[in-house]
Formats: structure tokens, C-alpha cells, sequence
């Protein structure tokens, strides 16, 4: 395959160029001829000559195009308003096609449908690259829609837009459709001699504690860890409501695993009720985290990502960018993370307002993201690899501070993360068992005679959850004849006793420690029958514990079921009960009340 990538000055130039083209198609074996036309302007009139041009001169060549947020030429960003990017694929069996659908929420079912149908049709399909038009649409069911074509297929494309990053005008077209701003246009492209990969980078890395995302609608985030999302922006980042929330944010946009994939989603404006409308679709009940992105460690993973294709020996790269990143890096310096990718081959493509790209069985909607794809036809035999190159000096040591600081945030973080992790296991643990301590057992107690509470189950008598609660048997003895550390290490052998029986016959039960040598079993699912069974096993099993210096130890167990509407001191007052009965009837015995 060939490429020829210019830039659109004036219909003159333009002819030239076409006709340069037709003459190079004619003297040598073409399979395939296909225009990319970006365009920053929403000039319709201008673009409908530009195609007429094309197909006037070169009738079988096929064109597709997008309104873009700037366009990305020879690894840089265009300098004029509109580019085109000619591909010649050169093996007879090479194989293309364009699609164009009308495309709406209502109606992006069907098109996913036509699409498949098509791509069953035509088994030679190994690519597929989208320019779609959003407006009006939330994007979620339609991607996982698309996530349903065949698993093997590249899926890849970006979001069409317009020079102005607020305005929400786009359109697409294609030599298969009229210009529109409803519709999708696919690139369908395969054969045996055509190879193709796509990937992405974002270059954006976590920064801080995680959020949970509490409540979120569409593109709006509601709240963050139950609070106003616009608050956590401003506490964490005094980032405030004015003029520069876009710019400002994009430097700290969130990043969210969906899918196994990492999703950016940059807040554009925050609404009076404290919510925040971000760039696409955010998903609830995710944990975010605020992200950081600082230009040198950007360019750091994109030039890894740059060299992970040398293996591969593209032969064009083809880019959809996020327009916020063009707007963080600025027109003058933006080109620095596509210019690694022009180093090995010729790469352009477009700024666009979500970037398209299928990982698995899905297809997501990325935010401040590259997608890369990267095409190829016939094998590498025999061929050089290229090298990736990138200029480094520039950048290097000047930002590294930020990333430094990053990274100790992040560091200090996760340790402070994973000592509350520590605090939190320990405040609810008991020392020398480490069962669970006497608050955490009545909290569990408590909880769960709620949750009965709110299932209304108060008609009911029984709730089919237990209690079992069970005293170690003239334990005072233990201590005072073997001493007391003999009398720990019989508790210690008792609790481990307690945690087999418990997984092995009552999975779904928590122990604690309720005093001394005084323990109690939450049941839950288990009436009282199953729960004295397994106050039996209990017994049973710890007759049977042989301890070296203390033989022959036995215990005395109560067990009751909870009855719904009382509460949890109740069941407590009459599990102890049973065990006080058990203790004045002769000791190692079960007692159900
Ligand atoms: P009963 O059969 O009536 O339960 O008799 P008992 O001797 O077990 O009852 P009592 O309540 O009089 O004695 C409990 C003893 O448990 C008192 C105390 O020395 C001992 N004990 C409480 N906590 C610990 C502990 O953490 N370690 C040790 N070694 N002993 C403890
Ligand atoms: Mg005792
Ligand atoms: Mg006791």
C-alpha cells in the first residue's frame, strides 16, 4: 500500500494533486483507491467540489470524510483547514468497501444489524473504521452493540467534530452517502495480504485515592463517594467554576477501568446543582480516580507505544485523537506525540470528539485518548525493520519534577491506603483470636436484624437466622493449675476450630470474641435445627482438641433463632440464657432456645 498525504489549497492545487495521483494509479498494478477527507470547516459547498474533483477525475476511487477539530497530516497537525489522505492499496487481494447509515439513538440498533449482516456476507473483512457523527446520542448501548461483531475484527474510529471545541456541529460522508450530521461511515478492509492492528495510549496516570462513582446519569456525574462531584474537583484540585474549567480539568481528567480497559472521561462544565457534564458517557458505581497527565511522561509511553508497532512494519498509521489534547499540548507542540508514529510510517487522522476502539467483546468510547491503527499489506519477510525516533532533549529534566511529585502522591497514597486498610481490619478484630471483637459481632447482629426489618418480614415469626453462643467450661481451672499462657493457647486452638467448622458447615457465618472466653456465631440462613447441628459439631469437635499440658477440655453451648421485629440485645439476652441453662445442667452440652 501507498500513501500520498496532502494539504487542501484551493481546487488548482487540488487538481494537480489528483491528477498526479491518477497518473501514478495508471502506471502500476492498483487494486484499491481510497480519499480521506478531514475537514475543520463545516464548509458543506467546498467539500461536495472537493469529492466531485475526485470522482470526476478517478471514477473508482472511493472517498469517505469527517468534520474534524483539526487534522492530522504527515505526523503533525494540519496547517490548513482541510487534508486529504490518499491510500492505494496495491495487492489484488486486498479488498475494500464504505458504508454510510443514517444514524440516531433510536435507529443505531439497526445499524449495528446492517453492518453484521454485511461483514458475514463479506468473510474477507479484517478492519473496520468508523467516523460517526454523535450529537443527541448516548453512545453506551450502541458501542456494546458493535462490541457483537466477529471477535477477530479490528474495530476502530473516531468521533467527528468541528473547529470550535463547544459547538457540537459535525457531519460525516462518503462516496456511499450525502454529507450528513446523523450518519456513520465505515471503511471495510481485509484480504488475505492485508494485516492490520490497532491499539491505544493515553499517556494520562492515576493520581491519588480512588472515588466512587455514586451517581451518574448519561455524561453527567452526579456525585462522587455520595457528594457533589464538583465539590471533590474543588477540594482536591481548587480547580474552580470559570472561563478555564475545561482547560484546567483536562490536565486532571478521571480515569475508570470499564471492560479491562482504562477510560478517561475529562469534565467539560459543571452545572449549578453541583453535578459535572463530562466529555461522554461515564458509568456508575465504577472507582475513578483523578488523573494527571504532564507532557514529558506523555510523550514517554507514546514513544514506547510508537515502538511497539516496529515489529510489525506498518505501512500507514492512521490516528484519532482527542480534541482536549489538542488543547493541552497547544497547536505548536501537539504534533510531538504523532511524530514518533511518522517515523516509521506515513500517519494521519483527525482531532475528533470520542475515539472508537474494540478491545475483546467490547467496543469503547474513549475520551483524551489516542486510538492507533496501524495497516500493513504482505508479509514483513525480508523487509528492514524501522526504527522509532524521537527528539527527547527538548523535554527532558524540564517537566520530570511534576511526574516525581506524582509518583510520591501516588506512593504516599497507597501507603496510607493500605494502612487504613490495616486500621480498619484491626478495629474490628480481636487480638488474640482474631476472630471478630465484641463491637463487630453486635454491628453484624444489628445489621442484620435491619435488613430483616426492611424486607418487612415482620409477619413472619422466625427469620431464619441464629445465633450460637458458647463458654469454655470451668476455664478458671485451665488458668489456674496449667497457668494463664496454656489458658491462651486453648482459646487461640478453639477459635482456629471455630473458622474449619464455620467454612466447612456454615459458610456465611462470622465469629467474634464476646469476653474472656466467651464466644458468639452469627447464623444467618440457618434456623435454629441447622444452627444446634452445628453447635453440636462445635462441641464435638472441641472434645475432641487435645491440648498437651490441659487435656479433657469441654464447652457449653446456647443457640437460639432471632425472631423478626426484637431486637438484636434480645436475641443476644436469650442465646445467653440457653447457655446459662446448658452451664446449670452439667456443663458440655447444646441448649436450644
Ligand atoms: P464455667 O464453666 O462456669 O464457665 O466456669 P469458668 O471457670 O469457665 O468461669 P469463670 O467465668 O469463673 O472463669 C472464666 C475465666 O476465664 C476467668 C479468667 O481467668 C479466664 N480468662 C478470661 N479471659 C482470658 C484470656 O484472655 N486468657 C486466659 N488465659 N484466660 C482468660
Ligand atoms: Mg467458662
Ligand atoms: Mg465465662
Amino acid at each position: 500500500m501507498k500513501q500520498v498525504q496532502f494539504e487542501y489549497r484551493g481546487q488548482e492545487d487540488l487538481a494537480a494533486n489528483i491528477k498526479r495521483i491518477k497518473m501514478w494509479c495508471q502506471s502500476s498494478l492498483i487494486s484499491k483507491v481510497i480519499f480521506q477527507i478531514y475537514t475543520e470547516t463545516l464548509d458543506k459547498e467546498k467539500i461536495e467540489k472537493i469529492c466531485r474533483s475526485i470522482v470526476d477525475e478517478i471514477p473508482y476511487a472511493l472517498y469517505m470524510g469527517a468534520s474534524t477539530n483539526g487534522n492530522i497530516i504527515m505526523g503533525d497537525k494540519s496547517k490548513t483547514k482541510i487534508s486529504i489522505v490518499c491510500t492505494i492499496f496495491e495487492y489484488p487481494t486486498t479488498n475494500v468497501m464504505i458504508l454510510q447509515y443514517p444514524l440516531s439513538e433510536a435507529n443505531s440498533l439497526e445499524v449495528v444489524e446492517s453492518l453484521t449482516a454485511v461483514v458475514k456476507d463479506n468473510p474477507w473483512v479484517k478492519s473496520i473504521t468508523t467516523y460517526t457523527t454523535m450529537r443527541g446520542m448516548s453512545m453506551t448501548t450502541y458501542c456494546e452493540e458493535l462490541g457483537m461483531l466477529p471477535r477477530n475484527l479490528v474495530f476502530c474510529g473516531g468521533g467527528a467534530f468541528s473547529d470550535n471545541i463547544n459547538d457540537d456541529a459535525a457531519f460525516v460522508f462518503s462516496s456511499s452517502g450525502q454529507i450528513s450530521d446523523h450518519a456513520a461511515v465505515f471503511l471495510l478492509v481485509g484480504g488475505d495480504d492485508y494485516h492490520v492492528k490497532a491499539t491505544h495510549v493515553t499517556g494520562w496516570k492515576p493520581l491519588g485515592r480512588s472515588l466512587l462513582v455514586t451517581k451518574a446519569k448519561g455524561a453527567v456525574l452526579y456525585e462522587l463517594d455520595g457528594k457533589p462531584a464538583y465539590q471533590t474537583y474543588y477540594k482536591y484540585l481548587n480547580i474552580k467554576n470559570d472561563a478555564n474549567f475545561f482547560f484546567n480539568t483536562l490536565e486532571f481528567p478521571f480515569l475508570y477501568n470499564l471492560n479491562g480497559m482504562d477510560i478517561l472521561r475529562a469534565p467539560i462544565a459543571s452545572n449549578e446543582d453541583g453535578s459535572i457534564m463530562m466529555t461522554a458517557d461515564i458509568a456508575e458505581n465504577v472507582e475513578a480516580k483523578i488523573a494527571y497527565g504532564d507532557p514529558w511522561t506523555i510523550l514517554e509511553i507514546v514513544y514506547d507505544t510508537a515502538v511497539s508497532f516496529e515489529d510489525f512494519i506498518p505501512e500507514a498509521f492512521t490516528v484519532f485523537s482527542c480534541a482536549g489534547r489538542r488543547t493541552f499540548w497547544g497547536d505548536d507542540e501537539i504534533g510531538n506525540e504523532t511524530k514518533p508514529f511518522q517515523s516509521i510510517a506515513p500517519t494521519s487522522g483527525f482531532y475528533t470528539s470520542g475515539e472508537f476502539l474494540r478491545n475483546g467483546k467490547h467496543v469503547n468510547q474513549h475520551n483524551v485518548t489516542l486510538v492507533i491503527k496501524a495497516e500493513r499489506e504482505g508479509n514483513t519477510e525480508g523487509k528492514e525493520l524501522p526504527k522509532v525516533y524521537m527528539n527527547t532533549e527538548e523535554f527532558s529534566g524540564k517537566v520530570s519534577m511534576i511526574n516525581r511529585l506524582a509518583t510520591f502522591i501516588q506512593a504516599a497514597t497507597e501507603e496510607l491506603e493500605e494502612a487504613n486498610r490495616q486500621l480498619g481490619i484491626a478495629a474490628i478484630t480481636d487480638g488474640l483470636t482474631k476472630l471478630y471483637n465484641r463491637a463487630e459481632i453486635q454491628r453484624l447482629i444489628s445489621e442484620k436484624v435491619s435488613e430483616d426489618d426492611s424486607k418487612g418480614s415482620h409477619g413472619i415469626k422466625r427469620t431464619g437466622n441464629s445465633l450460637i453462643m458458647m463458654d469454655i467450661d470451668d476455664f478458671k481451672q485451665v488458668n489456674d493449675v496449667y497457668g494463664h499462657k496454656e489458658g491462651d493457647a486453648v482459646l487461640r486452638s478453639l477459635s482456629k476450630m471455630l473458622k474449619e467448622v464455620i467454612n466447612k458447615n456454615a459458610p456465611g457465618s462470622s465469629a467474634g470474641r464476646w469476653g474472656g472466653e466467651e464466644f458468639m456465631i452469627l447464623l444467618p440462613g440457618y434456623n435454629r435445627k441447622k444452627a444446634s447441628e452445628i453447635a453440636s459439631i462445635i462441641r464435638e469437635e472441641f472434645a475432641r482438641l487435645v491440648f498437651p499440658n490441659a487435656p479433657f477440655q469441654t464447652i457449653s453451648l446456647g443457640v437460639t433463632e432471632m425472631i423478626a421485629g426484637e431486637t438484636g440485645d434480645i436475641s443476644c439476652i436469650r442465646v445467653d440464657d440457653a447457655l446459662y441453662t446448658a452451664k446449670a445442667d452439667g456443663k458440655n452440652r447444646v441448649v436450644v432456645k
